[in-house]
């Protein structure tokens, strides 16, 4: 696969797109474009595209090919990713990458940082950790489609008052690359921080450090995950640090920290589901598996109350054995909240969210029992029965 060119044009008076046209080896153009701030002066390097594309690239088995100049730092590191990747998914490939126009690209002298936000608990713990970041990415696109016009409207207001607030900038970037053949690479295993990387590498000529909020709590098991403290920062060039921030700390540390700043509590979101289950609103829907697992922390670090985007009145104890505890990232969290709970005394609490990891691990059992002939209904009722 090759990058044949870019083309930056006008989108509306603030705003400038640019293309990517990406041909495959089967001959198939791809348009893959970004849209962002017209004030900003992006790159003209082929850093940005190297990080979009290599997922693309290691996912189809096709040696990528870029002319715009690539920084040696960042070559280097993309080898290394391919390699992290096929160790932990042997479907990827180690492909060449054809970069002859080496250079020390993306000349910025600005010191400026940036970090992605999203409103989230690991973008408030990061906004507040590094506040030297005083650029707030926030990306459309990427959780939410980009036919979800009305949808984001709503979450681009609120975000944009709450990095108002907070005294920094917002810089709003859309992008279609999950609406390309990109989106057959794996997002969660492999390609967001890939994807994150290239936004955070147009803006170069403007940070020298790009802060990527890490959702990866525990160092003793590094599982496979698009975000990795190990590849995101191979991303990096020789003028632009990609950094993950707040590695090794669990949700609830994060949210304890979090604790002490009444604002970040008050327009905290966490939702992607939305009250209809259609997306993001302007509050939590307080129901979702993702609701209440934040809800059960914010309890144990004693704030829940102040965080007005939860409606507290949807959150009992009664509910929580009835939640889906299913993956190596989420487990570990509903462990420790139980731990948590059983250490502050709070025996009920304890004891439902011990409830949820039992009955969460006997409905992956009988799942197994979908292949049997009249018992399929037995884990599929349950599995309808579950909060998700
Ligand atoms: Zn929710």
């Amino acid at each position: 696969m090759k990058l044949l060119k870019t083309e930056i044009s006008e989108v509306s008076e603030d705003r400038k797109r640019i293309t990517g046209f990406v041909e495959y080896n089967d001959g198939y153009i791809d348009e893959y474009w970004y849209e962002y701030p017209a004030h900003f002066d992006i790159t003209d390097s082929g850093n940005p595209w190297l990080a979009a594309l290599l997922p693309m690239a290691a996912t189809i088995n096709e040696d990528l090919e870029i002319s715009l100049p690539i920084d040696q730092r960042l070559l280097d590191g993309a080898n290394d990713i391919m390699r992290f990747w096929h160790s932990w998914d042997k479907s990827t490939y180690i492909v060449k990458i054809n970069a002859e126009n080496i250079a020390n690209v993306g000349d910025n002298i600005s010191k400026d940082a940036a970090s992605f936000f999203s409103s989230g608990v690991d973008a408030f713990y990061t906004a507040y950790n590094k506040p030297r970041a005083n650029y707030k990415i926030l990306i459309h696109g990427f959780d939410l489609s980009i036919n979800k016009e009305t949808e984001f409207e709503t979450h681009l207001k609120r975000i944009s008052d709450v990095v108002k607030n907070l005294g920094e900038e917002l810089v709003f970037v859309k992008t279609n690359i999950r609406h390309t053949r990109w989106k057959q690479t794996r997002w969660q295993a492999i390609s967001h921080g890939a994807a994150l990387a290239s936004i955070g590498l147009l803006f170069e000529k403007h940070f020298s450090e790009i802060f990527i909020p890490s959702s990866m709590g525990d160092y003793s098991d590094l599982y496979c995950w698009g975000s990795h403290p190990l590849t995101d920062p191979l991303y990096s060039t020789s003028k632009t640090n990609i950094i993950t921030d707040g590695d090794g700390l669990s949700r609830l540390d994060k949210i304890k920290f979090l604790a002490d700043y009444d604002y970040a509590l008050k327009h905290l979101h966490v939702c992607i589901r939305g009250k209809d289950g259609t997306g993001q609103d302007e509050v939590n829907c307080s129901h979702c598996e993702k609701c209440y697992r934040t809800m059960i922390a914010l309890e144990l670090a004693n704030c829940l109350e102040k965080c007005d985007l939860f409606d507290v009145d949807k959150y009992n104890y009664e509910e929580i054995p009835y939640m889906f505890v299913t993956d190596a990232f989420t487990a570990p969290e509903y462990h420790e909240m139980a731990e948590e709970a059983l250490m502050q005394n709070k025996l009920e609490l304890a004891s439902a969210i011990y409830k949820a990891i039992r009955r969460s691990k006997l409905i992956i059992r009988l799942g197994f029992l979908k292949k049997v002939p009249f018992l399929w209904y037995i884990p599929h009722k349950m599995m309808e029965n579950s909060i998700y």
